[in-house]
């Protein structure tokens, strides 16, 4: 069913296997349907101090760092970065934002998806560009046991956020693995494309406004409509790979 993409994929980027023992996960719009929030509160901020943009917008940033997110608008608005202080004042009035609006739930299919890379052995990284501790907090409550303490990669052990290849490169470390040995599940197009350039087999889902030929373009070895979708199929993906390993 997914021997093309899988080909595909191997050739692109000279694999002779492709065994999967990471997955690299990211959290906004993956395994919280967390993504209209971060628009509105976004948007919200950057209306009071006189920067015009559309909530769509965030959906294509999404995956960056605030401090990147922000100098993207200042430049556009202001033709200048913003400074430090102005980066830390509205990254966290934004993150105020966000935590005033409803709470927000795990993304359907989520839970089932993590329950059977725990059952199958699979080691589980969580990969965000996300500084927004509200959400990571509630993490061990909403799926237990999935991601352990040390298998955690957030805004703060970077320096360069998504689409630079740097936070699943740290999180292969992490998990002690080699990017023939990952696969990474994204949700955003700069993510997709942090996610490739680190070498992993990314899967990206859309969740979200982004078009699926917009996943491809950055990267996507395959694209699933849901998490719902992949959850289904993530089975008969990693048996595909692993009879494509044997050939
Ligand atoms: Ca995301």
């Amino acid at each position: 069913m997914f021997e093309q993409q899988i080909e595909r994929f191997i050739k692109r980027h000279n694999y002779t296997s492709l065994t999967p023992r990471a997955a690299l996960i990211d959290m906004d719009g993956t395994l919280y349907d967390s993504m209209p929030r971060h628009a509105q509160a976004w948007l919200r901020m950057v209306n009071e101090i006189g920067i015009d943009a559309t909530a769509e917008e965030f959906f294509m940033y999404e995956g960056r760092t605030g401090a990147s997110t922000i100098n993207i608008l200042f430049n556009r608005a202001f033709g200048r970065d913003a400074t430090d202080e102005e980066i830390k004042e509205l990254y966290h009035r934004k993150t105020v934002y966000f935590s005033e609006l409803p709470d927000v739930s795990p993304m359907p299919g989520a839970q089932k998806l993590l329950a059977y890379l725990q059952k199958i052995g699979m080691k589980r990284v969580l990969v965000t560009g996300s500084g927004q501790s509200s959400l990571i907090n509630r993490l061990e409550q909403d799926f237990p046991d999935a991601f352990p303490i040390d298998m955690r990669i957030t805004a703060r052990d970077v320096v360069h956020g998504k689409p630079s290849p740097e936070p699943y490169l740290a999180a292969m470390r992490k998990a002690d693995v080699t990017p023939d040995k990952s696969i990474v599940i994204e949700n955003a197009p700069l993510g997709v494309e942090a996610g490739d350039a680190a070498g992993a087999f990314t899967i990206g889902v859309t969740t979200g406004p982004v078009p699926r030929e917009v996943m491809e373009e950055a990267g996507a070895a395959i694209v699933f409509p849901d998490m719902p979708a992949l959850a289904e199929h993530m089975p008969l993906l990693l048996n595909e790979i692993s009879q494509f390993s044997k050939n």
